[in-house]
């Protein structure tokens, strides 16, 4: 095993936040970091190809190592920072329909109070047959509404086994969900999705 990042062996991972072999001295990447770029690589997302338009919500560096440069990359977050092109809030995203092919929003949604409104702009935004990976920390019971404070990382929500159930409900295709799997979405056409009902 090596992290698929920066193919530092897995025998060298650091400890983080009391958990074991959990950061990676080469990238700084975290279990999350690693999951969601093998099963991206897996299912043909990355590396994204030229083209390709993505936005990058609350955007982690290690992405750019799987971007062409031709990909026309878009980041943004809610509060400007170094990193970030456009200052927008998920819920009312300040881009047409069907404006990008991959959204990439990793541990952002459980930050967001009115999280249903947040998934149907990054569908809205989303182009036919687009993908958007919308991964949040999943719990091992159903997902709940929790108060945000310092000690749940502000999380608004705290999400569940049923989680990708609200991605369905939105109009998206989920990626067979494994219970830890990264949550890959897709905006599929109606050909699209038979061909994709085909091969679960
Ligand atoms: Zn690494």
């Amino acid at each position: 095993m090596y992290c698929p990042i920066c193919q530092t062996p897995s025998s060298q991972f650091l400890a983080y936040n009391r958990r074991p072999k959990a950061r990676c001295p080469g990238c700084r990447s975290l279990e999350r970091h690693r999951r969601q770029v093998k099963e991206g690589l897996e299912l043909g997302v990355l590396p994204i190809k030229a083209g390709k338009r993505i936005l990058h919500a609350a955007p982690e560096g290690f992405l750019r190592r799987f971007l062409s440069p031709e990909a026309l990359y878009h980041t943004m977050d809610l509060h400007s920072r170094p990193g970030v092109m456009f200052e927008a809030d998920l819920c009312k995203l300040p881009f047409p329909d069907n404006s990008y092919d991959i959204v990439w929003a990793s541990h952002v949604l459980e930050h967001i109070e009115d999280v249903d409104r947040a998934i149907a702009e990054v569908f809205r935004v989303l182009d036919v047959g687009g993908v958007a990976m919308l991964d949040v920390p999943i719990s091992s019971g159903p997902s709940r509404r929790v108060q945000p404070a310092k000690l749940n990382h502000h999380h608004y929500w705290q999400p569940g086994q049923d989680w990708p159930e609200r991605y369905r409900k939105a109009g998206f295709q989920v990626a067979p969900f494994k219970g830890i799997s990264a949550l890959f979405c897709f905006k599929a056409c109606a050909s699209l999705e038979r061909l994709w009902s085909s091969l679960q």
